[in-house]
């Protein structure tokens, strides 16, 4: 296809819009077949033909609601033939990744350096969720019976927060900051709950790249966040994730695990700062995206810190996404809304060092602009109250993994 095609499967109504974008350069009349397991193009005397992935078949039959957008292209919905291949996991959960008894080592996500040798754990355990003892204070007549217990891990523990883990820290090679946690970090101190008392935080930094990897926590805990790590069995030797894929495949995971566990569709995005960068909702993690950016230039290729995203041409990619509706909260922008939805307890704040929220930011944005125009956003949804006047962005922005 010369300007490419994209696709957007719904597993669950085993449904597909399908855009087949115009090639930018002036067009000869053209005519488009869509066949169960192809997508053809004529012109002139030459056919350009596209195979969709094994396991996408559509039902050619179906179609309905065919128009054509000046400048995009054609968008035609589809029902498929068979159910779409099952949605593997996203791949990141550390949950199902990290068991006790086996050896891990921790490496920066940035550079790749070591940062916990071989590390044996004989308890990895969840955490109460961040507000818990706000909960127990609220659901108790007497005081919080916890309120000194502590959770700090030993050395063979591994505790699991919903975009943390926490480690004992002996004998590890992270170099700690003095504190550098502006004056914010005080309001926001009261609703972690637990013993992380955020003024008390230092950040943790990799000693190679630099990159905030975590936090002090005690004397002897450290609070990695699940962005800047990766974690292998010991005997697998390092493989570098791109850092984009990365980030967005973490937080494609705790956007999925949190709103099955929680049944809460609405997160704030916070930096280690304490300050919203990004309010977001979850569409539906549903999605099977197939893209093929075609032949033609006119698409950018999606580079972001030097990962190559997206073929610039040929190959068709296909992807597990989560699909979301999001308003970047930086510069105060959005600042009533950052406010209402901060003091909503429908809503779950995820937090990550500031660096990382607006690499997400960059990310959302650069996955919005992908999207032909009249899908970057979305005005007719039922949004909560102010979201509707603030044209949110929608982003079929994480990618979690290739498939
Ligand atoms: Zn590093």
């Amino acid at each position: 296809m010369a300007g490419g095609f994209l696709l957007e499967i719904r597993r669950g109504t085993q449904s597909a819009l399908l855009v087949i974008r115009e090639a930018d350069l002036p067009s000869r009349p053209v005519d488009v077949s869509v066949a169960a397991d192809r997508l053809e193009a004529r012109s002139g005397g030459s056919c350009e033909a596209s195979a969709l992935p094994a396991g996408v078949r559509l039902a050619p039959s179906s179609c309905r609601g065919l128009r054509r957008l000046p400048g995009e292209g054609l968008h035609l919905r589809l029902r498929l033939r068979r159910p779409p291949p099952p949605r593997a996991d996203l791949g990141f959960a550390l949950s199902e990744n990290l068991k006790p008894q086996k050896n891990y080592v921790f490496y920066c996500q940035s550079c790749g350096d070591i940062i916990v040798k071989d590390r044996k754990f004989l308890r990895v355990l969840p955490l109460p969720s961040e507000n818990w003892s706000a909960l127990v204070e609220e659901w108790c007549c007497h005081p919080n019976p916890f309120a000194r217990s502590a959770l700090h891990p030993q050395h063979d523990d591994c505790f699991l927060g919903d975009t943390f883990f926490l480690l004992n820290s002996r004998n590890e090679s992270h170099v700690s900051e003095s504190s550098m946690c502006c004056s914010e970090s005080g309001h926001h101190a009261s609703q972690s709950g637990s013993n992380l008392k955020s003024e008390e935080n230092t950040r943790v930094i990799c000693k190679c790249c630099k990159t905030m990897l975590g936090e002090t926590v005690s004397s002897d805990t450290i609070k990695y966040y699940v962005t800047e790590v990766i974690i292998q069995p010991s005997e697998e030797s390092f493989s570098p994730t791109p850092r984009s894929q990365f980030v967005q495949g973490m937080v494609a995971q705790c956007l999925v695990e949190l709103s099955s566990a929680k049944s809460t569709f609405r997160f704030t995005v916070k930096g280690d700062n304490g300050k919203i960068y990004i309010l977001i909702w979850l569409l539906n993690s549903d999605t099977l995206l197939v893209e093929s950016l075609g032949s033609s230039s006119s698409h950018s290729v999606f580079t972001l810190f030097g990962d190559i995203f997206m073929p610039s041409s040929g190959p068709v990619g296909t992807w597990n996404a989560v699909k979301v509706l999001y308003q970047p909260c930086i510069k105060s922008k959005n600042k009533d809304l950052a406010d209402a939805w901060e003091n909503d307890i429908g809503v779950h704040p995820l937090k990550f060092p500031s660096e990382t929220c607006l690499e997400l930011l960059l990310i959302l944005g650069l996955s919005t602009t992908s999207l032909p125009p009249s899908l970057r956003r979305m005005n007719s949804f039922q949004a909560p109250e102010n979201w509707k006047h603030e044209r949110p962005c929608l982003s079929i922005g994480l990618r979690a993994r290739k498939c």
